[in-house]
């Protein structure tokens, strides 16, 4: 048969760009990249087999120009584009021009996308499936009275959230009445500014919810499977920053009537392609339908690492119209996977951007890493996108190995140039709680509320002797600072004692 995908466009940049084409190296299929102005010589141009100047930084003059997507995929023939996640990867719009010029658009269909990018519409769609979904109420217009009338009727806390939602954009937290007003207007002008839909409507806000997500996998000859569990409740402004599989708290039982609700979804929405349907489980291990998401997902390795299927190869079989290889029965989990998103982002700062130029970079590796990484040294973190550096996946025969395993390849990890969530992943890996795998969506909060964690091994060199001497000072002076201040020198400080292996920690200064 001729493969209707010879050749494909990947329509994104960074680690996904790369992820994607080594999907393609690895089944014969050549890799097409495009690029904007500050990517030209970003490693994702470099090992595609052909690239194309798609247009200035801004992505809105680039990864989201729509129609010179098509044109460079035309003269490039590709009969298929791959969107990745983010950028074009949601988008039905662009699901139906590719449709509409004949090329092939891995993922779902254009109106498959549509229905499920709106979380209203989403949550009918769940209800009709048969499943739980969390109690909310939306309005067709903002009269306050109507609006809190609803907003008592669900009980506070409850949480004001965007159809047209993403990124944790246009949500807002309400406890009481009396915020409500000023709420509901800020998150109707975020959701506005952001997606260009000021619909917005209203959840129970759950107390400690644990976020877990099912990977499904649909085809077009009617199979439809899931592939276990990711918990993604290691989470800042709402986003997953740390990933696992399986769920420390997800029995078997459990697994099958969430898979199974998954895959209804799936089935009653025409699902075709990899999808993720997101859930929310509460306390007394009740869970409830959040959303789907019509992509690939950044954490989709660590369901890789557990089952051994390479789900972006199966998004392209499907796409061309062949079956999927593997079927329900087949499917099994062995061991256990964790992902740490290593971002540019400055954790001490409540983990603000860092961008600039990447001076050293050098990768973990050994038995049981996996790093999906779209950079080198000398590479730069542009302002313009999503500052990821690196996702970083390892696997052990249980979760206690690849805790161990992780910290072992968070050590190894050097990073200079810009900061990362390196040190943050390893205050993580050591967080007693994290190891009893007892936590929440409000892990970060509770475990650090002064956002004070490790230093990355590359920077602890010179700025935890610095901090070291600084509280050793402070210390003997009697030096007056802020709480904070000096738990962030005694944290450093005792990194350098831990690194330079000097004994005498467990006095108490
Ligand atoms: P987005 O699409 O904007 O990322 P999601 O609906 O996927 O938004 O939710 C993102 C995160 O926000 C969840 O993982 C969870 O931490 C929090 N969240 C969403 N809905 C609720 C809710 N009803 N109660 C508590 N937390 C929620």
């Amino acid at each position: 048969m001729e493969r209707l995908a010879s050749k494909i466009l990947i329509a994104n940049r960074g680690e996904i760009a790369i992820r994607v084409m080594r999907a393609c190296h690895d089944a014969g299929i050549r890799s097409v990249a495009v690029y904007s102005d500050c990517d030209k010589t970003a490693y994702h141009v470099r090992l595609a087999d052909e690239a194309y100047h798609v247009g200035p930084s801004p992505s809105v003059e680039s990864y989201l120009k729509q129609e010179k997507i098509i044109e460079i995929a035309r003269q490039a023939d590709v009969k298929a584009i791959h969107p990745g996640y983010g950028f074009l990867a949601e988008n039905a719009e662009f699901a139906r021009l590719c449709e509409k010029n004949g090329i092939i658009f891995i993922g779902p269909k254009p109106e498959t996308i549509a229905l499920l990018g709106d979380k209203l519409a989403a949550r009918q769609m769940a209800t009709k499936a048969g499943l739980p979904v969390v109690p909310g109420a939306k309005f067709d217009n903002t009269d306050m009275k109507i609006v809190a009338e609803k907003a008592a009727e669900i009980g506070y806390p409850v949480l004001i959230k965007a159809a047209a939602g993403g990124g944790g954009k246009g949500m807002r937290i309400v406890r009481s009445e009396s915020d409500l007003t000023e709420s509901l207007e800020s998150a109707i002008r975020e959701a506005g500014s952001a997606f260009g839909d000021g619909r917005v409507y209203l959840e129970k806000y759950l107390e400690k919810p644990r976020h877990i997500e099912i990977q499904i996998l649909t085809d077009s000859h009617g199979n439809a499977v899931y592939l276990g569990e990711r918990e993604c409740s290691i989470q800042r402004r709402h986003q997953k920053v740390i990933e696992e599989s399986p769920s420390p708290i997800v029995s078997q039982e459990l697994r099958k009537r969430m898979g199974e609700a998954a895959v209804n979804i799936a089935r009653e929405s025409d699902y075709l392609g990899a999808g993720t349907v997101e859930f929310l489980v509460d306390q007394d291990m009740n869970f409830y339908f959040l959303e789907v998401n019509t992509r690939l997902q950044v954490e989709h390795p660590v369901t890789e690492m557990v089952t051994g299927i390479d789900l972006v190869r199966e998004q392209i079989r499907i796409a061309e119209g062949r079956p999927m290889t593997i079927s329900q029965e087949e499917i099994s989990s062995r061991g256990h996977a964790i992902e740490c998103r290593v971002y540019a982002e400055d954790p001490h700062q409540d983990f603000m951007p860092s961008t600039g130029l990447i001076t050293e970079y050098r990768e973990p590796s050994g038995p049981g890493i996996r790093v999906d990484s779209g950079v080198v040294a000398g590479s730069e973190i542009p302002m313009f996108y999503d500052p990821i550096i690196s996702k970083l996946i390892v696997w052990g025969r249980d979760r206690k190995e690849a805790i161990e395993r992780m910290l072992r390849a968070l050590s190894e990890y050097r990073i200079s140039g810009v900061h990362t969530t390196v040190g943050f992943g390893c205050s993580v890996m050591r967080s007693p709680r994290f190891h009893m795998g007892d936590y929440a969506t409000d892990f970060i909060d509770v475990e650090f509320p002064e956002r004070i964690f490790e230093c990355a091994e590359a920077d602890q060199g010179e700025k935890a002797a610095i901090a070291a001497v600084v509280y050793e000072y402070m210390t003997r002076q009697k030096v007056q600072t802020t709480f904070k201040k000096r738990r962030e020198y005694r944290s450093n400080w005792v990194h350098y004692h831990r690194r330079e292996g000097i004994k005498g920690l467990s006095k108490r200064r």
